[in-house]
C-alpha cells in the first residue's frame, strides 16, 4: 500500500504512528495510507520552520519574488500532475481540477508582486527634522489547515502571501486527499524554497490540535466546516496567535421575475452541482420569486437528465463521486429529512444507479424548501439543489440575512437597479451579479461575514499580505549633538 509521509525540513520523513486510509472515490477503494501526526511530529515542523524563518526573513524580497516566479512556472507546468492527484483522492473530474490549479496559480502570481506589495509609507519632516516611517515584517511561523474540498488551491490560498512577507509555513491538508500537498512540496523545493520554509504534517484532530495550541506559532490560517473553525478561532486566540477561520456556507441564488429563465437555469445547474456541489461557494438554495418560480424550476429539471456522472479520469463525465461513503449518505440522508419537513422532492439522487462501488449519489432537487427548516439551514455539501419560492425581493434578501451563514450569494435579473440595491442591502461576505459562483480574483480576498468566518482577515490578496505581517512604525532624527537637551515634556510636532 502507498504510504504519503510528512515533508519536514525539506526532506520526506515518516510518521511513527497512526496511520489513516486514502480512498479512490470513484473505484471506492483505499489506494493509500496517510501518516497521522503526534505531538512529537507537529513539534519537529515547528522546530524545523522556526529555525528555517531566521534565515528566510533576512533573505532579500526581490530574491523572494525570484523564487515565486519560478514556483509559478513548476506548478504551471505540474497542471496535470496535480490534477491527476486531485481527482484521484478527491473524486472531482480532471477539468474541475485543471480549473483549481488554475485558480490557486493565480494566488502564487499575486504573490510574485511582493516586493510591491511590502512597500511602507514614509513620511518626511513629521516634526522638525523628524520623519516617520512604516514596514511590514513577517510574524515568524504560521499554520495552514484545510478542507477535503480544495486539496491545491485553499494551501496555495494560504502559503503564497505567507512565505512571500518571509514566514516559514506548515501546511496540515486534509487527510482525505493529502497528496496534492506531497506535489507542491515537492515543486516549492525544486524552486528553491530554503529546507524547513515550507512543511507538510499530515494528520487529523489530535495534530490540529497540537498546532493550534503550539506555543511557537504565530499566526493560524483555516478553512472548514463552522463548528470547527469557530474552536481553532477560539483556542488560537486564546494562545495569543493571529487567526483567520473560514467556515461553512450555504449560498443563495436569487431569481427575479425579469431574469432571463434559460440562463438562469443553466448557472444554478453548473453552480449547484460542480464538482459535486462539495464546494463552500457552490449554490445549494435557488430563491425563486414571484412568476419565474414554475418556468424556472421546469428549466432546472430538464437539464438534469443530460448532465453525465461517472468517474473523475473519464473525459466524458462532467460529475464525480463524492469524497467518502460516510459523506454521500449523510448527503443522501437530507432526501428524507426534505420529505418530512412537506418539501416536494422532484429528483432523488438516491434512484440513479452507478457500477461498480465509488461513491457516486445523483443529482437531487427539492422543490418548496420552507425558510427555517433544516434543509435550508443546514449546509448539505453535495449535489442537493433546494428551492424556496418567495413573493417578493424583500422577503429573497431577508432569507439570506437572517441564515447563520453569509459566504456567498448570487443575483439573476437584468434589472441594474436591483442588483445595485441587492449588492448594497445583502449580508453576506462575495456577491455575484449575474454570477454564480462569485470567488474573487486573486488581488482581492475571499471571505464570507457571520459563521462562514471568524477572525477580521479575508483569505489571500492584500488581507492575506496584512494578516502574514506586522507593521513596524519607525520615528528617526538625526540630531547635532551639540543641540542636545534634556527635556521632560512630551514630544510635540508643531
Ligand atoms: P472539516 O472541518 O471536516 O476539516 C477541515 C480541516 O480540519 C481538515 O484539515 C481536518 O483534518 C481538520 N479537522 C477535522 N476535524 C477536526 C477536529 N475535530 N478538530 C480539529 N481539526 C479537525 O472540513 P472538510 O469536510 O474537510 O471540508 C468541507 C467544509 O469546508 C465545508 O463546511 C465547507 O463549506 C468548508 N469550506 C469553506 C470554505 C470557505 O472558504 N469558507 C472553503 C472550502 C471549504
Amino acid at each position: 500500500m502507498r504510504r504519503i509521509n510528512h515533508w519536514i525540513g525539506g526532506r520526506i520523513v515518516e510518521g511513527g504512528g497512526r496511520r489513516g486510509p486514502v480512498f479512490d472515490p470513484a473505484l471506492g477503494a483505499q489506494t493509500a495510507e496517510v501518516d497521522l501526526a503526534d505531538e512529537s511530529e507537529v513539534d519537529a515542523a515547528v522546530g524545523a520552520a522556526l529555525d528555517a524563518a531566521v534565515g528566510w526573513r533576512a533573505t532579500s524580497v526581490p530574491r523572494r519574488a525570484e523564487i515565486l516566479f519560478k514556483i509559478r512556472e513548476l506548478l504551471d507546468a505540474s497542471r496535470d500532475r496535480l490534477a491527476a492527484a486531485i481527482t484521484a483522492e478527491h473524486g472531482k473530474v480532471l477539468s474541475d481540477a485543471l480549473g483549481e490549479v488554475a485558480r490557486g496559480i493565480e494566488n502564487v502570481e499575486f504573490a510574485c508582486g511582493i516586493p510591491h506589495l511590502l512597500k511602507g509609507d514614509y513620511s518626511e519632516q513629521a516634526a522638525s527634522a523628524v520623519d516617520v516611517f512604516s514596514i511590514h515584517q513577517p510574524l515568524g511561523v504560521m499554520a495552514g489547515i484545510t478542507p477535503f474540498n480544495f486539496p491545491a488551491m485553499v494551501p496555495m490560498w494560504m502559503f503564497a502571501t505567507a512565505i512571500a512577507c518571509g514566514n516559514a509555513f506548515i501546511l496540515k491538508p486534509s487527510e482525505k486527499d493529502p497528496s496534492a500537498s506531497m506535489v507542491i512540496a515537492e515543486l516549492l523545493a525544486e524552486a528553491g524554497v530554503p529546507d524547513g520554509v515550507f512543511n507538510v504534517v499530515h494528520g487529523d484532530r489530535s495534530a490540529v490540535e497540537r498546532l493550534v495550541s503550539h506555543p511557537d506559532l504565530a499566526a493560524v490560517s483555516f478553512v472548514g466546516s463552522t463548528p470547527i473553525a469557530r474552536s481553532i478561532y477560539v483556542t488560537g486566540t486564546a494562545t495569543g496567535k493571529r487567526v483567520q477561520a473560514l467556515g461553512g456556507a450555504k449560498n443563495h441564488m436569487v431569481v427575479l421575475p425579469d431574469a432571463e429563465v434559460e440562463m438562469a437555469a443553466d448557472a444554478a445547474v453548473s453552480a449547484a452541482y460542480g464538482s459535486a456541489g462539495e464546494r463552500c461557494m457552490a449554490i445549494s438554495v435557488v430563491v425563486a420569486v414571484g412568476s419565474v418560480a414554475d418556468p424556472l424550476v421546469a428549466a432546472i429539471e430538464a437539464r438534469l437528465d443530460k448532465i453525465r456522472i461517472g468517474p473523475g479520469t473519464d473525459p466524458n463525465s462532467e460529475m464525480g463521486p463524492l469524497v467518502t461513503a460516510e459523506h454521500r449518505d449523510k448527503v443522501a440522508a437530507y432526501l428524507d429529512v426534505a420529505a418530512d419537513e412537506g418539501a416536494v422532492v422532484r429528483r432523488d439522487g438516491r434512484e440513479s444507479t452507478f457500477e461498480g462501488d465509488g461513491f457516486f449519489l445523483g443529482l437531487s432537487l427539492v422543490d418548496r424548501v420552507k425558510p427555517g427548516s433544516r434543509l435550508h439551514r443546514e449546509e448539505i455539501f453535495g449535489p442537493v439543489l433546494s428551492v424556496i419560492r418567495v413573493e417578493s425581493y424583500e422577503q429573497a434578501v431577508e432569507l439570506i440575512d437572517e441564515h447563520e451563514f453569509g459566504n456567498g450569494c448570487a443575483i439573476y435579473t437584468r434589472d441594474g437597479g436591483a442588483a445595485r440595491r441587492f449588492q448594497f442591502d445583502v449580508q453576506c461576505g462575495m456577491v455575484g451579479i449575474n454570477v454564480p459562483i462569485p470567488v474573487p480574483v486573486s488581488y482581492y480576498s475571499f471571505g464570507g461575514w457571520k459563521a462562514s468566518l471568524f477572525g477580521d482577515s479575508h483569505m489571500y490578496g492584500p488581507d492575506g499580505i496584512h494578516f502574514s505581517t506586522r507593521t513596524k512604525v519607525v520615528t528617526q532624527r538625526w540630531p547635532d549633538p551639540a543641540t542636545s537637551t534634556i527635556d521632560l515634556g512630551f514630544p510635540q510636532n508643531r
